[in-house]
Protein backbone atom coordinates (compact mmCIF):
# COMPACT_ATOMS: atom_id res chain seq x y z
CA UNK A 1 0.00 0.00 0.00
CA UNK A 2 1.33 3.54 -0.79
CA UNK A 3 2.56 5.86 2.04
CA UNK A 4 0.05 8.26 3.01
CA UNK A 5 0.99 11.93 5.06
CA UNK A 6 -0.97 13.47 7.90
CA UNK A 7 -1.05 17.03 7.99
CA UNK A 8 -2.55 17.32 11.55
CA UNK A 9 -5.11 19.66 13.13
CA UNK A 10 -4.68 23.00 11.48
CA UNK A 11 -7.04 25.52 10.00
CA UNK A 12 -8.32 24.21 6.83
CA UNK A 13 -9.13 27.25 4.69
CA UNK A 14 -12.07 26.38 2.54
CA UNK A 15 -13.84 28.92 0.20
CA UNK A 16 -16.59 29.39 2.95
CA UNK A 17 -15.36 28.28 5.85
CA UNK A 18 -12.37 27.32 7.91
CA UNK A 19 -12.82 23.89 10.30
CA UNK A 20 -10.01 22.54 12.40
CA UNK A 21 -8.91 19.78 11.00
CA UNK A 22 -6.09 17.61 9.21
CA UNK A 23 -5.43 16.60 6.13
CA UNK A 24 -4.18 13.39 4.07
CA UNK A 25 -2.64 13.26 0.91
CA UNK A 26 -1.84 9.74 -0.71
CA UNK A 27 0.55 10.17 -3.78
CA UNK A 28 0.50 13.28 -5.87
CA UNK A 29 -3.23 13.90 -4.20
CA UNK A 30 -5.23 15.04 -1.34
CA UNK A 31 -6.96 11.96 -0.32
CA UNK A 32 -9.31 13.26 2.70
CA UNK A 33 -9.73 16.17 4.75
CA UNK A 34 -11.77 16.04 8.40
CA UNK A 35 -11.72 14.42 11.73
CA UNK A 36 -8.69 11.92 10.62
CA UNK A 37 -6.75 9.77 12.98
CA UNK A 38 -3.19 8.98 12.45
CA UNK A 39 -3.03 5.42 10.60
CA UNK A 40 -0.36 2.87 10.94
CA UNK A 41 2.72 3.80 9.27
CA UNK A 42 1.96 7.06 8.18
CA UNK A 43 3.97 10.20 8.26
CA UNK A 44 2.56 12.63 10.72
CA UNK A 45 3.62 16.25 10.86
CA UNK A 46 2.02 18.30 13.37
CA UNK A 47 0.17 21.60 12.35
CA UNK A 48 -1.13 22.97 15.15
CA UNK A 49 -1.91 27.07 15.08
CA UNK A 50 -1.23 27.21 11.80
CA UNK A 51 -3.86 27.25 8.55
CA UNK A 52 -3.93 25.08 5.63
CA UNK A 53 -4.72 26.72 1.92
CA UNK A 54 -4.61 25.57 -1.83
CA UNK A 55 -1.14 26.52 -3.17
CA UNK A 56 -0.52 29.45 -4.73
CA UNK A 57 -1.36 30.55 -8.06
CA UNK A 58 0.52 33.50 -9.22
CA UNK A 59 -0.97 35.02 -12.43
CA UNK A 60 0.92 36.97 -14.05
CA UNK A 61 4.89 37.10 -14.38
CA UNK A 62 7.24 37.52 -17.17
CA UNK A 63 10.48 34.91 -16.35
CA UNK A 64 13.38 35.17 -18.72
CA UNK A 65 11.90 37.80 -21.01
CA UNK A 66 14.01 39.98 -23.33
CA UNK A 67 12.94 43.30 -23.01
CA UNK A 68 14.50 46.70 -24.11
CA UNK A 69 17.87 45.54 -24.59
CA UNK A 70 18.06 43.45 -21.85
CA UNK A 71 16.87 39.69 -20.32
CA UNK A 72 15.49 39.48 -17.11
CA UNK A 73 17.30 38.84 -13.90
CA UNK A 74 15.06 36.02 -13.20
CA UNK A 75 14.50 32.61 -15.29
CA UNK A 76 12.35 29.70 -15.04
CA UNK A 77 14.84 28.80 -12.48
CA UNK A 78 15.52 31.07 -9.99
CA UNK A 79 11.24 32.28 -10.54
CA UNK A 80 9.89 29.30 -9.51
CA UNK A 81 12.17 28.57 -7.48
CA UNK A 82 11.63 31.94 -5.50
CA UNK A 83 7.90 31.48 -6.19
CA UNK A 84 7.64 27.69 -4.73
CA UNK A 85 9.50 29.33 -1.05
CA UNK A 86 6.58 31.91 -1.06
CA UNK A 87 3.65 29.34 -1.32
CA UNK A 88 3.17 29.55 -4.90
CA UNK A 89 2.71 25.80 -6.55
CA UNK A 90 0.85 26.95 -9.82
CA UNK A 91 2.50 29.82 -12.42
CA UNK A 92 1.23 31.19 -15.39
CA UNK A 93 3.90 32.75 -17.63
CA UNK A 94 3.06 35.19 -20.88
CA UNK A 95 4.78 33.56 -23.84
CA UNK A 96 6.04 36.67 -25.77
CA UNK A 97 5.00 36.64 -29.92
CA UNK A 98 7.06 38.76 -31.85
CA UNK A 99 5.71 40.77 -34.57
CA UNK A 100 5.82 38.61 -37.43
CA UNK A 101 6.01 35.41 -35.79
CA UNK A 102 3.78 32.53 -35.29
CA UNK A 103 2.19 31.67 -31.84
CA UNK A 104 3.12 28.43 -32.39
CA UNK A 105 6.86 29.02 -33.21
CA UNK A 106 6.99 31.41 -29.76
CA UNK A 107 5.56 29.00 -27.48
CA UNK A 108 8.11 26.64 -28.85
CA UNK A 109 10.36 29.30 -28.10
CA UNK A 110 9.18 28.98 -24.47
CA UNK A 111 8.86 25.51 -23.82
CA UNK A 112 12.60 25.24 -24.67
CA UNK A 113 13.06 28.23 -22.01
CA UNK A 114 10.73 26.68 -18.85
CA UNK A 115 11.01 22.98 -19.81
CA UNK A 116 12.39 20.72 -16.77
CA UNK A 117 13.58 24.11 -15.70
CA UNK A 118 10.42 24.83 -13.19
CA UNK A 119 10.07 23.87 -9.36
CA UNK A 120 6.53 24.14 -9.66
CA UNK A 121 3.93 23.63 -12.12
CA UNK A 122 3.19 25.84 -14.96
CA UNK A 123 1.26 27.11 -17.76
CA UNK A 124 1.26 29.68 -19.96
CA UNK A 125 -1.07 32.76 -21.19
CA UNK A 126 0.13 33.69 -25.21
CA UNK A 127 0.65 37.47 -25.12
CA UNK A 128 0.36 38.99 -28.08
CA UNK A 129 2.45 42.17 -29.77
CA UNK A 130 0.02 42.50 -32.73
CA UNK A 131 -3.27 40.80 -34.59
CA UNK A 132 -3.93 39.62 -37.67
CA UNK A 133 -5.49 36.97 -39.88
CA UNK A 134 -2.23 34.47 -39.62
CA UNK A 135 -2.29 34.88 -35.98
CA UNK A 136 -6.09 34.21 -36.05
CA UNK A 137 -5.89 31.51 -38.29
CA UNK A 138 -3.84 30.03 -35.37
CA UNK A 139 -6.05 30.73 -32.43
CA UNK A 140 -7.86 27.51 -32.87
CA UNK A 141 -4.83 25.38 -32.68
CA UNK A 142 -3.59 27.32 -29.48
CA UNK A 143 -6.73 27.08 -27.53
CA UNK A 144 -7.20 23.25 -28.64
CA UNK A 145 -3.30 23.02 -26.94
CA UNK A 146 -4.26 24.19 -23.52
CA UNK A 147 -3.88 27.84 -23.65
CA UNK A 148 -6.74 29.38 -22.94
CA UNK A 149 -5.68 32.76 -22.66
CA UNK A 150 -4.73 35.48 -23.91
CA UNK A 151 -3.28 38.73 -23.94
CA UNK A 152 -2.86 41.95 -25.64
CA UNK A 153 -1.47 45.66 -24.85
CA UNK A 154 -3.72 49.10 -25.33
CA UNK A 155 -0.02 50.69 -24.90
CA UNK A 156 3.54 50.33 -26.38
CA UNK A 157 2.51 52.27 -29.39
CA UNK A 158 4.22 50.28 -32.49
CA UNK A 159 5.62 47.49 -30.21
CA UNK A 160 2.90 45.68 -29.37
CA UNK A 161 -0.38 47.95 -29.43
CA UNK A 162 -3.83 47.12 -30.55
CA UNK A 163 -6.55 49.35 -31.26
CA UNK A 164 -10.41 49.04 -31.10
CA UNK A 165 -10.63 47.49 -34.78
CA UNK A 166 -8.18 44.55 -33.32
CA UNK A 167 -9.78 44.54 -30.02
CA UNK A 168 -13.04 43.78 -31.45
CA UNK A 169 -11.82 41.30 -33.83
CA UNK A 170 -9.60 39.64 -31.52
CA UNK A 171 -12.10 39.40 -28.70
CA UNK A 172 -14.17 37.74 -31.24
CA UNK A 173 -12.60 35.48 -32.40
CA UNK A 174 -11.18 33.87 -29.00
CA UNK A 175 -14.94 33.86 -27.37
CA UNK A 176 -15.71 31.67 -30.12
CA UNK A 177 -13.73 29.31 -28.60
CA UNK A 178 -14.52 29.88 -25.26
CA UNK A 179 -10.88 31.06 -24.25
CA UNK A 180 -10.84 34.95 -22.54
CA UNK A 181 -8.52 37.98 -23.21
CA UNK A 182 -6.66 39.96 -20.61
CA UNK A 183 -5.55 43.30 -21.66
CA UNK A 184 -2.99 45.94 -20.63
CA UNK A 185 -4.96 48.85 -20.37
CA UNK A 186 -3.29 52.24 -20.85
CA UNK A 187 -3.49 54.54 -23.61
CA UNK A 188 -0.45 53.84 -25.75
CA UNK A 189 -0.91 57.01 -28.39
CA UNK A 190 -0.84 59.53 -25.10
CA UNK A 191 1.93 58.10 -23.45
CA UNK A 192 4.05 57.99 -26.16
CA UNK A 193 3.33 62.36 -26.58
CA UNK A 194 3.97 62.80 -23.15
CA UNK A 195 7.01 60.81 -23.58
CA UNK A 196 7.96 63.08 -26.22
CA UNK A 197 6.96 66.31 -24.27
CA UNK A 198 8.81 65.50 -21.51
CA UNK A 199 11.92 64.56 -22.86
CA UNK A 200 12.25 67.33 -25.01
CA UNK A 201 11.47 69.49 -21.79
CA UNK A 202 15.01 68.26 -20.16
CA UNK A 203 12.67 66.09 -18.14
CA UNK A 204 14.35 62.61 -18.11
CA UNK A 205 15.03 61.40 -14.38
CA UNK A 206 13.13 58.40 -13.05
CA UNK A 207 10.76 61.13 -11.73
CA UNK A 208 9.27 61.44 -14.69
CA UNK A 209 7.62 58.06 -15.66
CA UNK A 210 4.82 58.05 -13.68
CA UNK A 211 3.75 62.33 -15.14
CA UNK A 212 3.44 59.93 -18.51
CA UNK A 213 1.48 57.65 -17.36
CA UNK A 214 -1.21 59.61 -15.51
CA UNK A 215 -4.36 57.59 -13.63
CA UNK A 216 -7.09 59.07 -16.64
CA UNK A 217 -5.04 56.93 -19.05
CA UNK A 218 -5.83 54.02 -17.20
CA UNK A 219 -9.39 54.72 -16.76
CA UNK A 220 -9.69 55.86 -20.41
CA UNK A 221 -8.69 52.50 -21.66
CA UNK A 222 -11.31 50.96 -19.99
CA UNK A 223 -13.97 52.23 -20.73
CA UNK A 224 -12.52 51.72 -24.12
CA UNK A 225 -12.03 47.97 -23.83
CA UNK A 226 -15.75 48.08 -22.47
CA UNK A 227 -17.18 49.70 -24.91
CA UNK A 228 -15.86 47.65 -27.89
CA UNK A 229 -16.63 44.70 -25.34
CA UNK A 230 -20.16 45.92 -24.93
CA UNK A 231 -20.66 44.59 -28.52
CA UNK A 232 -19.58 41.36 -27.94
CA UNK A 233 -20.07 40.01 -24.09
CA UNK A 234 -16.57 38.54 -24.80
CA UNK A 235 -15.03 36.92 -21.88
CA UNK A 236 -11.93 39.25 -20.55
CA UNK A 237 -10.02 40.68 -18.31
CA UNK A 238 -8.37 43.88 -17.23
CA UNK A 239 -4.61 42.27 -15.61
CA UNK A 240 -2.75 44.82 -13.12
CA UNK A 241 -5.45 47.38 -12.28
CA UNK A 242 -3.45 50.11 -10.75
CA UNK A 243 -6.19 52.67 -9.82
CA UNK A 244 -9.54 53.82 -7.99
CA UNK A 245 -10.77 55.41 -11.71
CA UNK A 246 -10.05 51.88 -13.57
CA UNK A 247 -11.65 50.47 -10.83
CA UNK A 248 -15.08 52.87 -10.76
CA UNK A 249 -14.90 52.25 -14.47
CA UNK A 250 -15.02 48.64 -14.10
CA UNK A 251 -17.68 48.69 -11.72
CA UNK A 252 -19.67 51.46 -14.79
CA UNK A 253 -19.07 48.77 -17.07
CA UNK A 254 -20.55 46.24 -15.05
CA UNK A 255 -23.75 48.23 -14.03
CA UNK A 256 -24.11 48.35 -18.22
CA UNK A 257 -24.27 44.77 -18.07
CA UNK A 258 -20.46 44.41 -19.43
CA UNK A 259 -18.83 41.49 -17.35
CA UNK A 260 -15.28 42.09 -16.75
CA UNK A 261 -12.62 40.06 -14.56
CA UNK A 262 -10.06 42.13 -13.18
CA UNK A 263 -6.49 41.19 -11.91
CA UNK A 264 -4.08 43.63 -9.36
CA UNK A 265 -0.55 43.24 -7.83
CA UNK A 266 0.58 43.45 -4.60
CA UNK A 267 2.96 46.93 -5.48
CA UNK A 268 -0.54 48.63 -6.28
CA UNK A 269 -1.91 47.56 -3.19
CA UNK A 270 1.62 48.29 -1.01
CA UNK A 271 3.51 50.92 -2.87
CA UNK A 272 2.48 54.32 -3.76
CA UNK A 273 3.90 57.59 -6.23
CA UNK A 274 5.98 58.96 -3.17
CA UNK A 275 9.15 56.23 -4.49
CA UNK A 276 9.53 58.41 -7.09
CA UNK A 277 10.72 61.18 -5.10
CA UNK A 278 10.62 64.67 -6.79
CA UNK A 279 11.32 66.57 -9.64
CA UNK A 280 14.34 67.92 -8.26
CA UNK A 281 15.72 64.34 -6.99
CA UNK A 282 19.02 63.63 -7.46
CA UNK A 283 18.75 59.68 -6.39
CA UNK A 284 17.82 57.26 -8.99
CA UNK A 285 17.00 54.99 -6.55
CA UNK A 286 13.23 55.44 -8.08
CA UNK A 287 14.59 53.62 -11.06
CA UNK A 288 13.51 50.16 -8.78
CA UNK A 289 10.06 51.50 -8.82
CA UNK A 290 9.71 51.90 -13.07
CA UNK A 291 7.46 49.70 -13.92
CA UNK A 292 4.14 49.61 -16.43
CA UNK A 293 1.43 51.10 -15.00
CA UNK A 294 3.45 53.33 -12.47
CA UNK A 295 2.79 52.93 -8.37
CA UNK A 296 -0.40 55.16 -7.78
CA UNK A 297 -1.73 57.50 -4.57
CA UNK A 298 -2.57 55.74 -1.35
CA UNK A 299 -6.59 56.68 -1.91
CA UNK A 300 -5.74 54.25 -4.94
CA UNK A 301 -4.58 51.79 -2.93
CA UNK A 302 -7.43 51.73 -0.24
CA UNK A 303 -9.53 51.68 -3.17
CA UNK A 304 -8.37 48.14 -4.56
CA UNK A 305 -8.12 46.67 -1.13
CA UNK A 306 -11.37 47.74 -0.48
CA UNK A 307 -12.03 45.89 -4.11
CA UNK A 308 -10.71 43.16 -3.75
CA UNK A 309 -12.38 42.29 -0.31
CA UNK A 310 -15.50 42.98 -2.35
CA UNK A 311 -15.72 40.68 -4.87
CA UNK A 312 -14.92 43.83 -7.55
CA UNK A 313 -11.31 42.22 -8.02
CA UNK A 314 -10.87 38.51 -8.61
CA UNK A 315 -7.16 37.75 -8.30
CA UNK A 316 -3.82 39.31 -7.59
CA UNK A 317 -0.40 38.05 -10.09
CA UNK A 318 2.47 40.34 -9.43
CA UNK A 319 3.19 41.04 -12.87
CA UNK A 320 6.87 39.96 -11.78
CA UNK A 321 9.37 40.88 -14.16
CA UNK A 322 12.35 41.61 -12.33
CA UNK A 323 15.98 43.47 -13.74
CA UNK A 324 18.78 44.18 -11.50
CA UNK A 325 19.90 47.76 -10.07
CA UNK A 326 22.75 47.48 -11.25
CA UNK A 327 23.66 47.24 -15.10
CA UNK A 328 19.91 47.06 -15.71
CA UNK A 329 18.13 49.27 -14.21
CA UNK A 330 21.16 51.69 -15.11
CA UNK A 331 20.63 51.81 -18.41
CA UNK A 332 18.35 54.82 -18.06
CA UNK A 333 20.30 56.95 -15.84
CA UNK A 334 19.98 59.76 -19.00
CA UNK A 335 16.50 59.03 -19.78
CA UNK A 336 14.00 57.50 -17.97
CA UNK A 337 12.20 56.28 -20.78
CA UNK A 338 14.94 53.56 -21.30
CA UNK A 339 14.92 52.29 -17.88
CA UNK A 340 13.94 48.22 -18.29
CA UNK A 341 10.17 48.64 -16.64
CA UNK A 342 9.34 45.85 -14.44
CA UNK A 343 10.16 44.82 -11.09
CA UNK A 344 10.36 41.96 -8.99
CA UNK A 345 7.72 40.26 -6.31
CA UNK A 346 6.88 36.58 -6.65
CA UNK A 347 8.06 35.39 -3.51
CA UNK A 348 6.84 37.74 -1.35
CA UNK A 349 3.07 37.74 -3.07
CA UNK A 350 1.16 35.32 -0.49
CA UNK A 351 2.76 36.64 2.44
CA UNK A 352 2.25 39.95 1.81
CA UNK A 353 -1.21 39.37 1.09
CA UNK A 354 -1.86 37.92 4.39
CA UNK A 355 0.19 40.03 6.46
CA UNK A 356 -1.37 42.95 5.20
CA UNK A 357 -4.96 41.94 3.99
CA UNK A 358 -5.85 38.89 6.75
CA UNK A 359 -3.72 39.96 9.71
CA UNK A 360 -4.48 43.95 9.40
CA UNK A 361 -8.24 42.91 8.86
CA UNK A 362 -8.88 44.48 5.16
CA UNK A 363 -9.94 40.46 4.17
CA UNK A 364 -10.83 37.32 5.77
CA UNK A 365 -8.46 34.23 5.21
CA UNK A 366 -11.23 32.64 2.78
CA UNK A 367 -11.48 35.55 0.49
CA UNK A 368 -7.44 35.58 0.66
CA UNK A 369 -7.68 31.95 -0.73
CA UNK A 370 -10.01 33.10 -3.38
CA UNK A 371 -7.87 35.88 -4.13
CA UNK A 372 -4.40 34.10 -4.21
CA UNK A 373 -5.43 30.42 -5.28
CA UNK A 374 -9.43 29.45 -6.12
CA UNK A 375 -10.40 32.26 -8.16
CA UNK A 376 -7.31 32.29 -10.66
CA UNK A 377 -7.87 28.49 -10.80
CA UNK A 378 -11.42 28.64 -12.08
CA UNK A 379 -10.94 31.66 -14.27
CA UNK A 380 -7.87 29.99 -15.81
CA UNK A 381 -8.91 26.51 -16.17
CA UNK A 382 -7.13 24.79 -13.34
CA UNK A 383 -9.60 23.51 -11.02
CA UNK A 384 -10.51 21.68 -9.23
CA UNK A 385 -7.21 20.31 -9.68
CA UNK A 386 -5.50 22.99 -8.58
CA UNK A 387 -6.74 26.20 -6.40
CA UNK A 388 -8.74 24.13 -3.76
CA UNK A 389 -7.86 21.72 -0.70
CA UNK A 390 -10.17 18.43 -1.35
CA UNK A 391 -10.06 15.44 -1.75
CA UNK A 392 -8.77 13.92 -5.63
CA UNK A 393 -7.34 17.43 -5.86
CA UNK A 394 -3.51 17.58 -6.41
CA UNK A 395 -1.78 17.97 -2.76
CA UNK A 396 -0.68 21.78 -3.48
CA UNK A 397 -0.83 22.42 0.10
CA UNK A 398 0.71 25.69 1.90
CA UNK A 399 0.87 25.92 5.80
CA UNK A 400 1.27 28.76 6.86
CA UNK A 401 2.17 29.94 10.38
CA UNK A 402 0.15 33.25 11.22
CA UNK A 403 2.09 34.08 14.42
CA UNK A 404 5.79 34.33 13.19
CA UNK A 405 7.41 37.96 12.50
CA UNK A 406 9.75 38.63 10.03
CA UNK A 407 11.51 41.48 7.98
CA UNK A 408 12.07 41.52 4.30
CA UNK A 409 15.41 41.72 3.20
CA UNK A 410 16.21 40.87 -0.32
CA UNK A 411 19.86 39.08 0.53
CA UNK A 412 17.65 36.21 2.00
CA UNK A 413 15.41 35.89 -1.24
CA UNK A 414 15.92 33.17 -3.66
CA UNK A 415 14.47 35.67 -6.18
CA UNK A 416 17.37 36.92 -8.79
CA UNK A 417 17.42 40.03 -8.27
CA UNK A 418 19.58 42.39 -6.31
CA UNK A 419 16.71 44.25 -4.79
CA UNK A 420 13.18 44.05 -3.76
CA UNK A 421 10.83 46.85 -3.75
CA UNK A 422 9.35 45.87 -0.49
CA UNK A 423 13.01 45.93 1.05
CA UNK A 424 12.37 46.62 5.45
CA UNK A 425 9.04 45.56 5.13
CA UNK A 426 7.64 43.67 8.46
CA UNK A 427 5.99 41.19 8.14
CA UNK A 428 3.24 39.18 10.23
CA UNK A 429 2.97 35.10 9.10
CA UNK A 430 5.45 33.15 7.53
CA UNK A 431 4.99 30.09 4.61
CA UNK A 432 6.32 27.17 6.53
CA UNK A 433 5.76 24.45 4.57
CA UNK A 434 5.14 23.97 0.66
CA UNK A 435 3.79 20.50 -0.65
CA UNK A 436 3.62 20.15 -4.84
CA UNK A 437 1.56 17.81 -5.88
CA UNK A 438 2.20 15.50 -2.24
CA UNK A 439 6.10 16.23 -1.77
CA UNK A 440 7.13 17.90 0.77
CA UNK A 441 9.37 20.73 -0.70
CA UNK A 442 9.63 23.48 1.58
CA UNK A 443 9.62 22.36 5.42
CA UNK A 444 10.10 25.07 7.94
CA UNK A 445 10.85 27.59 5.69
CA UNK A 446 13.43 26.32 3.53
CA UNK A 447 13.44 24.23 0.42
CA UNK A 448 14.19 20.14 1.11
CA UNK A 449 13.57 19.42 -2.65
CA UNK A 450 15.38 21.37 -4.80
CA UNK A 451 14.00 19.36 -8.09
CA UNK A 452 12.70 21.16 -11.24
CA UNK A 453 9.89 18.87 -11.23
CA UNK A 454 6.88 21.12 -12.32
CA UNK A 455 5.12 20.24 -15.17
CA UNK A 456 3.25 21.92 -17.76
CA UNK A 457 -0.62 22.12 -17.90
CA UNK A 458 -2.65 21.86 -20.51
CA UNK A 459 -5.52 24.33 -19.06
CA UNK A 460 -9.57 24.08 -19.57
CA UNK A 461 -11.80 27.02 -20.59
CA UNK A 462 -12.26 29.89 -18.71
CA UNK A 463 -14.77 29.81 -15.78
CA UNK A 464 -16.20 33.34 -15.59
CA UNK A 465 -18.48 32.83 -12.78
CA UNK A 466 -16.03 34.07 -9.76
CA UNK A 467 -16.30 36.77 -7.66
ZN1 LIG B 1 2.97 42.05 -17.40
Amino acid sequence: MEKTVLLKDGYIVLPDQTLTGSIRIKGEVIEAIGDLSPQEGETVIECAGCYFLPGGIETHTHLQLESMGTVTADDFQSGTRAALAGGTTTVLDFVSQEQGETMAHALERWHGKADGNCSIDYGFHMGLSEWNEDLKGEIASIVEGGITSFKAYMAYKDRMMVQEDEIYDLLEASDRLGATVGFHCENGLLIDVLVKRERALGHLSPYYHQITRPDEFEEEAIVRLGTVNQLLHANHHVVHLSTARGLSAINRLRDRGVRTIAETCPQYLLLDSSRYGTPASESFEAAKFIMSPPLRERRDQEALWQGLADGEIQFVGTDHCSFNFKGQKEMGRKDFSKIPNGAPGIELRMILLYSFGVDRGRMDINRFSEVTSTNAAKYFGLYPKKGILQAGSDADIVILDPRAEWTVSSAALHENCDYTPYEGFSLKGKIRDVFLRGRRKVASGSIVIDERDGRYLKRDLPFMDIR
